[in-house]
């Protein structure tokens, strides 16, 4: 059934990003999935969920460029509504030793991970700020609570968008908008299979809980985080990671 709420989410056409657009399209948003290159992947996912009944719309946009995901936002908002909840999950991540991050790739990581969430936020705001409602979520990871060896700025990226998360939490607190932040563990997706089966069979042992994360893990603290059940909690971080950090 229809909640008449729209929501974006960056990143949505595989991994977490899917699962939270298949979780929020089952709980009745309206949802525009963004995608960066994935067209089939997107348009599939689209497809499957308008059979379902849901309102679903992909629409490319690489996030660290304002104009084109300000477009892709105003697309969906034509086509369903002003944006009611927004989760900023594209996101990018390679290992890397300190010494050898170039310029590039340090400036790439931040043009995606961290200016992405300030483009889209910038975009749905003056609405939310209007109607006086709206829930933003924004991915963050484990790894920017605590730090990673080798995953220097991936981690400061991830650190900062909880910065963010909580300043705008306070910000936006009295224009009747929540901020939150969801800090997965290792979770089963196409950005850990390039460690390797080993490293994560040994990750999952090291994992209190014995196993790693799915994506329907995350999309369940997303989901809960961005609903009315969550309406006095803003400004935190909701780490889903198995005990990984404790
Ligand atoms: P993934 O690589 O499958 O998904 C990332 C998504 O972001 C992809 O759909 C990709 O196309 C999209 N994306 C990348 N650059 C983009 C850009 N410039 N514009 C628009 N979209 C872009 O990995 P995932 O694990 O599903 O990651 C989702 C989020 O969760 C990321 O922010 C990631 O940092 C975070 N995260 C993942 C883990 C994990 O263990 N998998 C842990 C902690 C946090």
């Amino acid at each position: 059934m229809s909640s008449g709420k729209t929501a974006f989410v960056t990143g949505g056409s595989r991994g977490i990003g899917r699962a939270v657009v298949r979780r929020l399209a089952a709980e009745g948003y309206a949802v525009g999935i963004d995608y960066l290159q994935a067209k089939d992947q997107a348009g599939a996912l689209e497809t499957e969920l308008r059979a379902q009944g849901a309102r679903a719309l992909a629409v490319q946009a690489d996030v660290s460029d304002r104009d084109a995901v300000t477009a892709a936002i105003r697309t969906v908002e034509e086509a369903f509504g002003p944006i009611d909840l927004l989760v900023n999950n594209a996101g990018i991540a390679e290992q890397h030793q300190f010494q050898d991050i170039t310029d590039e790739f340090w400036r790439r990581l931040f043009a995606v991970n961290v200016d992405g969430a300030f483009h889209t936020i910038q975009a749905v705001l003056p609405h939310m700020i209007h109607v006086k409602a709206g829930s933003i979520v924004n991915i963050s990871s484990i790894w920017g609570q605590r730090g990673a060896s080798c995953e220097a700025a991936y981690s400061t990226t991830k650190a900062a968008l909880i910065g963010l998360t909580r300043s705008l939490a306070m910000e936006l607190a009295p224009s009747g908008i929540r901020v939150n932040c969801v800090a997965p563990g290792v979770i089963r997706t196409d950005m850990v299979a390039v460690l390797g089966e080993e490293t994560l069979a040994d990750l999952a042992r090291e994992t209190p809980v014995g196993r790693l994360g799915s994506p329907e893990d995350v999309a369940c603290a997303v989901s809960f985080l961005a609903g009315d059940a969550a309406s006095f909690i803003t400004g935190q971080v909701l780490t889903a990671d198995g005990g990984f950090i404790l």
